[in-house]
């Protein structure tokens, strides 16, 4: 097999502020293309700045990684422990190869990914589409711009997130996710708002503490009348373990745990320690979130609107359906590249 690398910038619709006051217009992406055969797998790595990846650190470790031995593409198993191995770190870059190397044996074997892995189309659940913080204002006209989804994530963790959360509700009754990311610093303050936010419709909270925090959230998880999720808490696989007893559930992200066969063991691990599933994404295209669609039978709540937050993405479009997202029936992931020039330069 063959690897290629194309390194390129997500420009997101609105800039991106998290409740730590730091804020990005684009995101860094790595494509990767995988031939063999005569059939082609796409991949992509997104790198939000603050996960410590970047375009130098992702083009370093595919560069490093040579896949010219490996001939059999279905030795998933096999060619992905070599990949993990070939450094400790670079979750996204990992990915990259993971969900390309799933689109080429879909493709191969002429099966949906969703399919492939034994998952269905009929079990998805809706979609959420993430509101970033923002002025009162600038919530009304997002909320507005998200009206072909069914649920909205908010983000929260911000000094007035009352004053969000009631900007929000002046304008929609639909369900609401709240992020937000390790924002609050007391536990007690937490529940007190986790109560309020109950009466306002929230259904469920990701992160509410600092990553670490273990204790508190278990504090919290148990006195919580919404589920509390871990984002930050859960990185991969050998994580989960050790978050049954103290979260609801877990975020299940690609770009953190190195991609679909390591989220399918996540899946089924949280299952058996009656963990609740939520898919989500970073900034992506169709690419990696349709990878990571096709695992979303399997979760209670899917947040992946990656595609529909920028403007130029180089696949077309997802297709929403009643607040979910269709699982094209074409092998492999079912991407079209509208993008004609994307790897011709390669
Ligand atoms: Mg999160």
């Amino acid at each position: 097999m063959q690897l290629y690398t194309k390194p390129y910038n997500l420009l997101l619709k609105h800039p991106f502020t998290l409740g730590n006051g730091t804020s990005r217009t684009s995101t860094p992406i790595v494509f990767v293309k995988l031939e063999h055969d005569g059939y082609t797998g796409y991949g992509e790595a997104s790198m939000p700045p603050y996960l410590g990846e970047s375009h130098e650190s992702a083009l370093r470790f595919l560069n490093s990684v040579d896949l010219s031995s490996y001939n059999d593409p279905s030795d998933i198993e096999g060619i992905l422990a070599y990949v993990d191995g070939c450094a400790s770190d670079n979750p996204s870059a990992k990915a990259a190869i993971d969900i390309a190397l799933h689109d080429l044996l879909g493709k191969i074997h002429g099966k949906t990914c969703f399919r492939m892995l034994g998952y269905t189309s009929t079990t998805t659940p809706e979609i959420s589409c993430t509101i970033g913080i923002d002025s009162p204002e600038m919530l009304k006209q997002k909320v507005a711009e998200a009206s072909l989804f069914n649920v909205l994530k908010i983000k929260l963790g911000t000094e007035n997130d009352k004053e969000l959360i009631n900007a929000i509700r002046s304008v929609t009754d639909k369900p609401l996710y709240v992020d937000v990311n390790q924002g609050w610093k007391e536990k007690e303050h937490a529940l007190d708002l986790i109560y309020w936010l109950q009466e306002k419709g929230i259904k469920l909270i990701e992160q509410p503490l600092l990553k670490g925090r273990l204790d508190e959230v278990a504090w919290l998880t148990e006195r919580s009348p919404l589920p509390i999720i871990a984002d930050e808490d859960c990185q991969r696989l050998v994580d989960i373990d050790r978050l049954q007893g103290v979260y609801s559930g877990i975020n299940i992200k690609l770009m953190k745990c190195t991609g679909i066969h390591e989220a399918g063991k996540m899946i089924k691990r949280a299952k058996e320690l009656n963990l609740k599933i939520l898919i989500g994404c970073m900034s992506e295209s169709t690419c990696a979130t349709m990878a990571a669609a096709s695992l979303s039978s399997a979760a209670d709540w899917v947040d992946l609107d990656g595609p529909f937050l920028v403007k130029n993405n180089p696949f077309r479009d997802p297709e929403l359906l009643n607040g979910t997202l269709v699982l094209p029936e074409l092998p492999g992931l079912g991407l079209k590249l509208i993008d004609e020039q994307l790897f011709k330069s390669i």
